[in-house]
C-alpha cells in the first residue's frame, strides 16, 4: 500500500489507517483484523481512550504478533481534563496498549469553543500533553474534531499542533478551507469515516451506484480525497479482516490526480444533483445561520440534497435522527423545530423557502429509534 508523508511529522503513514471501533467483539477479532492489516500493507492504526477495550486489546494483540516496530500507533485524549488526570491517562495508556511511547496522540474532539480554548492552554490542562511529548511518551501532537469551520481552523492554527483528523468528504466539503490551511501549515492530515460519515458508501443506492459505473462510489470517495496529496491518510473501521479486504480492494492501485474516468464519474454526480434539485437545491454556504431555534439548516437541507440527488435516504434517516441525540458530536436541532420567523430568509443567496424545505426534509427522514444511539 502507499505511504505518504504525514506533514512535517516525519512519519510516512498508509493511505488507509486501521481504526478499531468496529472489531471489539473479542481480543481475537481484533488480533486478526490486525494480522490481516499488517498483511496488506497498513501500517497506522488508530484508537482512543473511549473506545471500549480497544487500547487493552490491541496492545495484547501488538505484543502477542510483536508487531510494534511495524506499526505507528495513535491513541486520543478529550479536552478539559485537568492536567493532573490527563498525564494519569497517559500513563494508563502506555499501560493498556504495552508500549513505552505513543506515536502519535490526538485530543479526541475539539468541537466547541471551551474545548479550542483547553488546546490554546488557556485552562492548562493541555500542558500534561506538552510535557508528555517533551520527556519522549508521546511523539507528535495533533487534533480531531467534528466541529464547525471556525473551531477547526482556529485548532489548526495552534501552534503545537502537527496534524489533524477531519471530517471532509465528497459528499460534506465545508471543510475544503480546512484542509487547505493545514496544508500550509505543514499538518498531517487523516480523513475520518469516509465510508461511513461520508455517506454510507459500503451500501450505496442503486440510483448512485449507476452514477459512479463502472467505479465502485466507494472508490470515487477514496481517490477524490487521495488525489489530493496534502491528504495523508483515510481512516477505515472493519469489523472483520474480511471486511478489511474489499475495503483495501476497492482503494486499488491508482494514486495521482483523478483519471479521466474518476473525473467523468464526479461530473455525473454533479449534473444529477443539478437536474433533480433544481432551483431546490441548497448551495451549502451556511449563510442562513445563525437560527433562534439552533436548527442545523445546512445540515438539514445536504441530507435532502443527497436524498433527492442520490436516493441517500437510508444514510439521510441515519444522519438525521443524530440531531439532539449526539451533542457537541452533532449538533444543531431538527429540522420540524422551525417556527417560521422568516429570520433566515433575507440572508439565503438562492432564495430558498428554507421552512418548507425543512418540513419536506423531515417528513422524508425522521424516524423513531426504540433506543438512544449516540451519548
Ligand atoms: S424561519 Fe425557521 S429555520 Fe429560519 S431562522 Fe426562523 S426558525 Fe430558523
Ligand atoms: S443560506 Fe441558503 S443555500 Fe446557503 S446553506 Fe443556508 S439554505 Fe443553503
Amino acid at each position: 500500500m502507499e505511504l505518504r508523508a504525514f506533514g512535517r511529522t516525519g512519519l510516512n503513514l498508509s493511505a488507509l489507517s486501521l481504526g478499531t471501533m468496529r472489531c471489539l467483539q473479542s481480543p481475537e477479532t481484533v488480533a486478526a483484523v490486525l494480522e490481516r492489516a499488517i498483511a496488506v500493507g497498513i501500517n497506522h492504526v488508530e484508537t482512543a481512550r473511549g473506545y471500549g477495550n480497544s487500547e487493552v486489546f490491541l496492545g495484547r494483540a501488538i505484543a502477542a504478533g510483536g508487531w510494534r516496530d511495524r506499526l505507528v500507533l495513535t491513541t486520543k485524549f478529550l479536552p478539559g481534563t485537568a492536567a493532573a488526570e490527563l498525564d494519569r491517562q497517559i500513563d494508563d495508556s502506555l499501560t493498556r496498549l504495552r508500549v513505552d511511547h505513543l506515536d502519535c496522540v490526538a485530543v479526541h474532539g475539539v468541537n466547541r469553543a471551551d474545548h479550542l480554548q483547553w488546546l490554546r492552554g488557556e485552562t492548562g490542562g493541555v500542558a500534561a500533553l506538552l510535557r508528555a511529548r517533551d520527556d519522549g511518551r508521546i511523539g507528535h501532537l495533533g487534533f480531531s474534531s467534528h466541529g464547525p469551520l471556525d473551531i477547526v481552523q482556529g485548532a489548526i492554527a495552534t501552534d503545537w499542533v502537527e496534524f489533524a483528523n477531519l471530517h471532509y468528504h465528497y459528499f460534506w466539503q465545508r471543510n475544503a478551507p480546512a484542509v487547505t490551511q493545514a496544508r500550509d501549515r505543514g499538518l498531517g492530515i487523516f480523513i475520518i469515516s469516509p465510508a461511513d460519515k461520508g455517506g454510507q458508501l459500503y451500501a450505496p443506492p442503486d440510483r448512485l451506484r449507476d452514477l459512479c459505473a463502472p467505479l465502485d462510489p466507494l472508490a470515487i470517495a477514496y481517490r477524490f480525497l487521495l488525489a489530493r496529496p496534502e491528504i495523508t491518510t483515510l481512516s477505515t473501521g472493519p469489523a472483520t479482516p474480511t471486511e478489511l479486504d474489499a475495503m483495501v480492494a476497492t482503494l486499488g492501485e491508482q494514486t495521482g490526480p483523478l483519471t479521466a474516468d474518476e473525473q467523468a464519474a464526479i461530473a455525473r454526480l454533479e449534473q444529477q444533483h443539478r437536474t433533480a434539485l433544481g432551483s431546490d437545491a441548497c448551495g451549502q454556504c451556511f449563510a442562513c445561520l445563525p437560527c433562534p431555534e439552533a436548527i442545523n439548516i445546512p445540515e438539514v437541507l445536504r441530507l435532502r440534497n443527497l436524498a433527492i440527488a442520490y436516493d441517500m435516504d437510508a444514510y439521510g434517516r441515519y444522519r438525521y435522527g443524530m440531531f439532539e441525540n449526539a451533542g457537541h458530536w452533532f449538533p444543531g436541532r431538527r429540522g420540524d423545530r422551525c417556527t417560521d420567523c422568516g429570520d433566515c430568509l433575507p440572508r439565503c443567496p438562492h432564495n430558498l423557502d428554507i421552512p418548507a424545505l425543512l418540513r419536506d426534509t423531515h417528513d422524508r427522514l425522521h424516524q423513531t429509534f426504540g433506543r438512544r444511539l449516540w451519548g
